[in-house]
């Protein structure tokens, strides 16, 4: 999946290319990219045609173009979706499932995706900009409204894995898999800690690690909108010398010089040093 920089690449890409241009017409091609309109693909392409893009705006890892009218068009990218501006005469692509045109005759938009786990729907934007179906997702450490010392309380008040806490969308959103490693080693905490055993120094130490390596990531590839071709998918390339957790097992900790070890959790594989992060005592349930 596509974690909280890798969407925002894209939602940068779409700030440029897309946003203020009026859709003269869609396509959607299939069923699978409409699955989550529950009205299905005709109707999600006749609710696409005669609007205008008024932003692009992402909440965590969740992605949407504003509309004019009172709907926001939500973007999945799931595994291997991809939002592509190209020449309205390029080479269709094989897995290209929406086509947009725009009154400028100017580049189309594209979602193509190899596998269709992504899709668009629309959903009605409430008052405050975040649209109907992301309205449970709660704010990224990005936004104006995080509000980091209630995150820390609400933590601090969980006999949950801290890991899981960190991966739990409707506490803080945009944390993945990979940028939770990363922040745990930094902070040097093992993720299968219990929030309630950390203090509120060392959580928002935490979420602030967290913050700062995808700030980080964003910085060192989060500029060119044909970055997207290449980096939307999966794990983010273009970061990945810098990681010092994720994917690192069996090399020498950047800190310590231990080895990395790899553990199962949530039923994905976690990166931590033996040394740096010592195992909680009792194996806590999770
Ligand atoms: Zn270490």
């Amino acid at each position: 999946m596509p974690e909280l920089p890798e969407v925002e690449v894209v939602r940068r890409g779409l700030e440029d290319h897309v946003v203020g241009r009026h859709v003269t017409r869609a396509r959607i091609t299939g069923v699978r990219v409409a699955r989550r309109h529950d009205a299905g693909p005709e109707d999600l392409a006749a609710r696409l045609h005669d609007v205008t893009v008024t932003a692009a705006s992402r909440r965590g890892k969740y992605l949407w173009l504003a509309l004019d009218g009172e709907d926001a068009l939500i973007v999945h990218l799931g595994m291997s979706g991809q939002m592509l501006v190209e020449p309205a005469d390029a080479p269709l692509e094989k897995h290209c499932h929406a086509r947009f045109d725009f009154s400028d005759d100017g580049p189309q938009l594209r979602f193509v995706d190899q596998r269709t786990f992504g899709g668009l729907a629309l959903s009605p934007l409430r008052p405050d900009g975040i649209p109907e179906s992301v309205a449970h997702i709660a704010p990224d450490p990005f936004e104006p409204a995080y509000d980091q010392a209630a995150v820390v309380r609400r933590m601090k008040q969980r006999d949950s894995a801290v890991k899981r806490a960190l991966l739990d969308q409707t506490l803080v959103s945009g944390i993945g898999n990979i940028y939770a490693d990363e922040a745990l080693w930094r902070a040097q905490v093992h993720g299968e800690r219990l929030c309630s055993s950390l203090t509120k120094p060392t959580l928002a130490r935490i979420l602030d690690h967290a913050h700062d390596v995808m700030a980080e990531a964003l910085g060192q590839g989060g500029t060119s909108f044909d970055a997207l071709y290449v980096n939307v998918n999966g794990a983010s390339g273009y970061f990945d010398r810098s990681l010092h957790a994720y994917g690192r097992a069996g090399t020498q900790c950047d800190r310590c010089g231990t080895i990395m070890r790899r553990e199962q959790f949530m039923n994905r594989s976690s990166f931590s040093c033996p040394v740096c992060q010592p195992r909680p005592r009792r194996r806590s349930p999770s």
